[in-house]
């Protein structure tokens, strides 16, 4: 006979990337679980143990947002646009004005099934409770936000836009927690990708005006310049 070639399985097939760029920019289908809001499967087990840890000190750890596909992130990132463009700010400074807390869509954390908004509900939810006054000194939520401090990352949660004096980028977000054991390595797959193409072949609202020194300015700052911790 002679000649026959065995496949073996996995042989010459490229190595599959742990994380693929659909998911890594809300385009994927990532497994997400929880009832109410959803994260990766390790990521809600370590938020439901933080969750029971925060009840025995009298919290009540409330999700204001976690994953978010593209589509959901081009909504607010449209919503926002029409919103600032109507009271006559130009494209330049509309974009901005948005990116102070809101991300472009396929560059938000929230993409990643990682990342969340917690509050807390003990005293009820407050119309505008993403906001940081309640976390502050006198704030409502300000027991609850020395209670994090001290505790969130011994559950792997970490605080991504912090206080730190000169950090650039999203303004100071004391909700915005990343669980960071999944989200180290998913933001080292995605500094691998090409973010300016990205952004600029996606067509959205006023991408037109992403120029490449914006692009590098919102990848270094806005992507970038978070907490050290998450970093590496
Ligand atoms: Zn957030």
């Amino acid at each position: 006979m002679g000649g026959m070639i065995l496949i073996s399985p996995g042989l010459g097939i490229k190595l599959q990337d742990e994380f693929s760029e659909a998911e890594l920019i809300g385009k994927g289908k990532p497994e997400l679980f929880g009832d109410g809001f959803r994260l990766r499967e390790e990521a809600r087990l370590q938020f439901n143990l933080m969750k029971k840890a925060g009840k025995e000190q009298g919290f009540n750890l409330f999700v204001i947002s976690s994953y978010r596909s593209y589509q959901h992130q081009n909504g607010i990132w449209e919503r926002k646009y029409k919103q600032y463009r109507a009271t006559g700010l130009s494209h330049q400074q509309t974009i901005e004005k948005i990116i102070e807390y809101s991300t472009i869509p396929g560059t938000s954390r929230h993409h990643w099934g990682t990342d969340l908004d917690i509050i807390d509900s003990t005293k009820g939810i407050p119309s505008n409770p993403l906001s940081e006054v309640h976390f502050n000194e006198g704030g409502r939520m300000r027991k609850f936000k020395l209670w994090l401090d001290e505790n969130a990352e011994k559950f792997g949660f970490y605080l991504v836009y912090t206080k730190a004096a000169g950090r650039k980028g999203f303004v100071y977000e004391p909700w915005h927690f990343s669980y960071r054991p999944l989200s180290i390595k998913m933001l080292e797959a995605y500094k691998k990708l090409d973010i300016k193409n990205i952004l600029q072949s996606n067509k959205l609202m006023g991408s037109e005006h992403f120029t490449d020194e914006f692009i590098e300015k919102y990848t270094n700052e806005n992507i970038l310049d978070i907490n050290p911790s998450l970093l590496y």
